[in-house]
């Protein structure tokens, strides 16, 4: 996006890519149907970036919902809006818009360099690489960083670069998983229901309550109901669902209360609350001890399952990660203070948000506004 726009304001531009090919967590975004932004009014979408919303404000009011889907149909992708809001291509994958995206990028004379991996700058300020060529040095008259991450590094964002940017003073949060998994230290029992979703469900955490959905794994728990959670759970608040958000305590009790016969507490809970066979074993996990207890304590457990987490799955499983530049270190062209000329876009900055399209929309605006500036102090050099 940077690149697009630094081309389209006349600048020469290379962009250098460590792998051999670009785009390929775009690629990997793909494969669960490119949720590339949410058809929501720009108030509500900007307060899915949290601390963040105020600092990306500007910019996602310049490039926001609605120019995510104009920049899709601009490369050729009709998009629609699925449930929930959602914005998707109609091809459900991101291999055509990048294919175009690539050729339109090559069409306005931007130079790709793959397996180019930045190494941060020589001592005389040019940028250092490792090219199969050997070492290179370039010295561009402006730069902008884009460089991902550190979440599914072998797809190219391995979140090196934050070494290089801390040692020449620029401040930096520590990288958190998001929008990941969290453990869930299983008995074997559970091992039948892994893959199975939980849902509908209200997740409760910290203050905080999120209804939606979620699939139990060898590992624990994932899925668009935990992530909405996620920056609480990190800082370890306790989770309780609500298996059944739609029905009160007391008509769960009411209904449990009915003669139960010599049916197992399983049956009971299948024929009165239609409660699914993961739903039940997820009970019973949490609550060992739950066979004995009448329906005013089936139902309150219900409807206020703890459900205890190890903490976050590993770094790199997550779809993204929290920290990297922080908004300290930046001006709000998004040019690092301790580097003039050197601009910072997309997940490498310190924002979070949870899934839904947010990453994308705030990478494609991130990456515009500092095209845009880096455009702007190349025509200042020029004119002064
Ligand atoms: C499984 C999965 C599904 C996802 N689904 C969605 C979704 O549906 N919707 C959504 O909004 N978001 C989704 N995301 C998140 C989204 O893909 C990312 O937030 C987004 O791609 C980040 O864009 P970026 O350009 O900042 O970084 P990246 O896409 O990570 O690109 C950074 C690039 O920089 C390169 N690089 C890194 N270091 C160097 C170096 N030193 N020198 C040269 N090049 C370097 C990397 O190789 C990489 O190509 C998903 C992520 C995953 C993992």
């Amino acid at each position: 996006m940077a690149a697009e726009t630094l081309a389209a304001a006349g600048a020469r531009v290379l962009l250098a890519e460590a792998k051999p090919s670009v785009g390929r967590k775009l690629l990997m975004a793909g494969k669960s149907g490119l949720n590339l932004t949410k058809d929501e009014p720009p108030a509500i979408f900007a307060d899915a970036y949290g601390p963040a919303a105020e600092w990306l404000g500007p910019m996602l009011v310049a490039f926001g919902p609605a120019e995510a889907r104009d920049w899709a149909r601009g490369l050729g992708q009709e998009v629609f809006t699925g449930t929930s809001g959602r914005v998707f291509p109609v091809a459900m994958k991101a291999s055509p818009l990048l294919r175009a995206w690539l050729a339109r990028l090559t069409g306005a004379g931007v130079e790709i360099r793959a397996r180019w991996r930045w190494l941060g700058w020589a001592e005389d300020g040019a940028a250092r690489f490792a090219t199969p060529e050997g070492a290179r040095t370039l010295a561009p008259r402006v730069t902008v960083l884009a460089l991902g991450g550190a979440s599914w590094a072998r797809l190219g964002s391995d979140g090196a670069w934050a070494q290089i940017l801390a040692a020449r003073g620029v401040p930096l949060a520590p990288f958190a998983p998001s929008n990941g998994g969290f453990r869930v230290d299983w008995s074997p029992a559970m091992a039948r229901h892994f893959g199975a979703a939980i849902k509908p469900v209200a997740l409760s955490a910290g203050g905080r309550t999120a209804r939606g959905e979620f699939v139990l794994t060898a590992g624990g728990v994932e899925g668009g109901g935990i992530y909405a959670l996620g920056p609480v759970l990190r800082d370890g608040a306790a989770l309780t669902l609500d298996l059944l958000p739609d029905r009160a305590e007391a008509e769960t009790a009411r209904r449990l209360a009915r003669p139960r016969g010599g049916a197992s507490l399983s049956n009971h809970l299948r024929k009165t609350l239609n409660l699914g066979p993961a739903k039940i074993a997820l009970l019973r996990e949490c609550v060992p001890d739950i066979a004995g207890a009448g329906p005013e304590a089936l139902a309150r457990a219900l409807k206020a399952l703890p459900l205890p987490l190890l903490g976050p799955a590993p770094m790199d499983e997550a779809i993204s990660t929290a920290g990297g530049v922080a908004r300290a270190g930046l001006d709000p062209a998004l040019m690092a203070r301790a580097v003039p000329g050197t601009f910072c876009a997309g997940e490498m900055l310190d924002w979070d948000a949870p899934t839904g399209g947010y990453l994308m929309t705030a990478c494609l605006a991130t990456g515009r506004w500092a095209g845009l500036a880096a455009a702007r102090a190349l025509s200042d050099a020029s004119s002064g």
